[in-house]
């Protein structure tokens, strides 16, 4: 399959601002609106916004209501705390934005095992296009693309962005003006080549047990973890059995609950598409049909 060539409503989800560059030709063409969870400062650096921003608003994407919530530190404490409630009402709070933006398409992290981070973000955009469906009977598409993995590996019902040697010297070009993520950068092309980037893969998202292969073999950040305790650079390990899983946990046992602030977005009569979404095909639900 090519890429789409009906124009939709779209938004990018992402753990960490600077992971729009892997899809930045995507991202000239859709216009997303930009979501990130952390400001992308990392253990000790400083946050990454306004170069995300200087970004967006060169491609013309719009920057959504969650921008940066947190200090990647801060999440840490979240997950190793158990705070599976927060990240509960991060699925809520962008499934209400999705539905109030009247969102058809969302593109975001993938569950790698490379960083908990964004396997948690993935676990958060699955959690909201669920809750979506779920209040509107409306589908939603839901793709998802490698930040550690090749970038030029797609597989069934993948969307591929080809771009020709303009789209791509642009798209280094941002990635070269993104000063922070100059080692990411330069370790990616090392690893794959420069011709791997000349192609955006989003993958329709798993959505079914995502992380459940963490079950018989750790994710990598927990050996990252235990080699930087050795070190005595961490004092914990976040690990998939103690604080990534109650997270999915949490968000599957919080999909068939009333999801009020989606039932608002939906029922503000602020656009005609809203309504249509509340009155159209699917199956809507008793929380709809009562409010
Ligand atoms: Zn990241």
């Amino acid at each position: 399959m090519t890429d789409s060539p009906k124009p939709l409503t779209t938004a990018l989800v992402v753990a960490h601002p600077g992971h729009e560059l892997l899809v930045y030709h995507w991202v000239e063409k859709h216009h997303p609106i930009y979501c990130c969870l952390t400001d992308g400062s990392g253990g000790w650096a400083t946050s990454r916004l306004s170069s995300t921003s200087r970004l967006l608003d060169t491609v013309g994407a719009s920057i959504g209501p969650i921008y940066g919530r947190y200090p990647d530190t801060l999440v840490y404490r979240l997950l190793l705390d158990g705070r599976v409630d927060v990240f509960v009402a991060l699925a809520r709070e962008l499934a209400a934005a999705l539905a109030q933006a009247d969102v058809d398409c969302v593109v975001g992290d993938a569950i790698e095992g490379f960083n908990p981070v964004h396997d948690v973000c993935r676990l958060i955009v699955n959690g909201a296009v669920a809750i979506l469906r779920g209040q509107t009977g409306r589908e939603v598409r839901n793709y998802e693309f490698l930040l550690d993995g090749p970038p030029d590996v797609d597989g069934p019902g993948s969307v591929v962005v080809r771009l020709d040697e303009t789209a791509l010297e642009r798209k280094l070009a941002a990635a070269r003006e993104y000063t922070e993520m100059r080692a990411e950068i330069e370790a990616a092309l090392g690893r794959y080549g420069r011709q791997a980037f000349a192609m955006e893969c989003l993958r329709p998202a798993a959505t079914t047990s995502p992380v459940s292969r963490f079950e018989q073999a750790p994710p990598d950040y927990e050996r990252y973890g235990e080699r930087r305790v050795k070190e005595g650079r961490y004092f914990e390990i976040i690990r998939y059995r103690d604080h990534v899983r109650p997270v999915a946990e949490a968000i599957a046992a919080a999909l068939d609950e009333p999801h009020q602030a989606v039932l608002e977005a939906l029922s503000d009569g602020s656009t005609t598409s809203s309504d249509s979404a509340l009155t159209g095909a699917g199956r809507p639900s008793s929380h709809l049909t009562s409010s």
